[in-house]
């Protein structure tokens, strides 16, 4: 156990040869890796936080006394405790509650035209009976295989789609605040993702959502696992009243002194959780009644509807097929990387392991390989979308690395703990 001392609000490692280092965002000052994956104890259990400030402490994902992280705990009972069959007929016993008998949409999907969002509406329409209307919160900037997947999706899959695009001048400022402030350039993005199928849901008079798989499946709070359903008060968060709230970490009402018009902030609104109950909206999770496996959810997809993995590897990890709809997503994996030592090849190994594509021999060498690959492809068009010098991109990052993760070795950041 390394000793931490407490001095002036901030936490230190005590190190033998090296004195005290910081230990940033209340991470655990031992750092441990998963006996089963890859994952690291480093790992926040949540991504969205309306308050989020630069200092703000994480929670993270919980490890069991034989060293083995709630993720893999969970995942093993997808193949052994659950029965499918009867978690199948749950969802036939759903869907036959709210199918449509006059062809009006009877469920609501939201997604990218990912792999996983086309399983989902796909087997909801085909093998379900059911009439999906989907919505989508568009990436940042589109790639062309995300494009191309998006309207295989709709053409080949036969879907109504809604697309929202916010206000790309806000959005672009909103995202160079979270980067700046909290390097977290995805912040916006996840806020408007997050809320808008709920707020849809209730416009359009479709109550029921089907989200993906739970979060669970990555460690993040374990304690809503045994429900196929997500508490309405998710989406609400820590407040209804934008006055309490912090875009970018920056408060509400200081926004307009950073150039982002005050009107174009709705759509990142946490929904109300009053008017999701009056539409009577129920969220659910398909992962909880189907058995969710990225891989064949892309093998599904490939199949149905041509869905096309990328050309070309992804930076920073091995994969071709996931998360490949937006340029900005490698910067975003790419500051996890930075703030928790944890790049994308440890997700996508951490998954793999979990759903027994590959062992965790394999997977320690493929993070060994990539997970600190930088992702250079869309770095021009990341620091244009941003209006950031290389100089600057490099210098903020900086600041966010914890020194009880990042030493220099010869002029270079090195990782003090690497999976082995
Ligand atoms: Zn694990």
């Amino acid at each position: 156990m390394v000793e931490v001392k407490e001095t002036d609000g901030k936490r230190f490692a005590v190190d033998p040869q090296e004195g005290q280092l910081e230990i940033k965002y209340g991470l655990p000052a031992d750092v441990l890796f998963c006996k089963s994956c890859v994952i690291s104890n480093q790992r926040p259990s949540s991504s969205v936080e309306f308050k989020h400030t630069k200092d703000s402490r994480k929670s993270t994902i919980h490890f069991d006394e034989n060293g083995i992280c709630d993720a893999c705990n969970y995942s093993k009972r997808k193949f052994t405790e659950v029965d499918w069959e009867e978690r199948d007929a749950k969802l036939r016993e759903l869907c036959d509650r709210f199918r449509s008998r006059n062809d009006s949409y009877d469920c609501l999907v939201p997604g990218s035209g990912g792999k996983d969002s086309v399983y989902a509406a796909l087997r909801l329409k085909r093998d379900y009976g059911m009439h999906p209307l989907t919505v989508t919160w568009a990436p940042h900037l589109y790639t062309d295989v995300g494009w191309y997947n998006m309207q295989a999706w709709l053409h080949k899959g036969g879907f109504d789609n809604y697309l929202f695009t916010p206000d790309g001048e806000a959005h672009r400022k909103l995202t160079r605040l979270a980067f700046e402030n909290l390097l977290h350039p995805f912040q916006p993005f996840i806020f408007g993702q997050k809320n808008y199928a709920p707020k849809m849901a209730a416009k359009m008079g479709v109550p029921l959502v089907f989200y993906g798989e739970n979060e669970a499946e990555y460690g993040n709070t374990v304690s809503e696992n045994e429900s196929a359903q997500r508490k309405l008060e998710y989406f609400a968060q820590d407040s209804q009243n934008a006055e309490d709230l912090y875009f970018g970490g920056v408060p509400f009402s200081e926004l307009p002194d950073k150039g982002v018009d005050l009107r174009s902030i709705d759509p990142y609104m946490p929904a109300d959780p009053d008017s999701l109950r009056a539409a009577e909206v129920e969220v659910h999770y398909l992962g909880y009644y189907l058995q969710w496996t990225p891989q064949e959810n892309y093998y599904y997809s490939a199949e149905n509807i041509g869905f096309k993995a990328n050309e070309h590897r992804t930076e920073g990890t091995y994969s071709k097929y996931n998360s490949i709809d937006d340029k900005t997503d490698p910067y975003h994996y790419w500051t996890t990387l930075v703030k928790f030592g944890i790049g994308r090849a440890t997700y996508d190994a951490a998954q793999e392991i979990r759903n027994q594509h590959i062992d965790r021999e394999e997977g320690v060498a493929l993070v060994r390989r990539y997970d600190q690959e930088f992702p250079r492809r869309y770095f021009p068009e990341f620091l244009e979308y941003l209006d950031l010098s290389e100089e600057q991109f490099f210098a903020i990052a900086d600041e966010f690395r914890s020194p009880h993760l990042w030493t220099k070795s010869n002029g270079e950041w090195v990782l003090r703990h690497q999976v082995s």
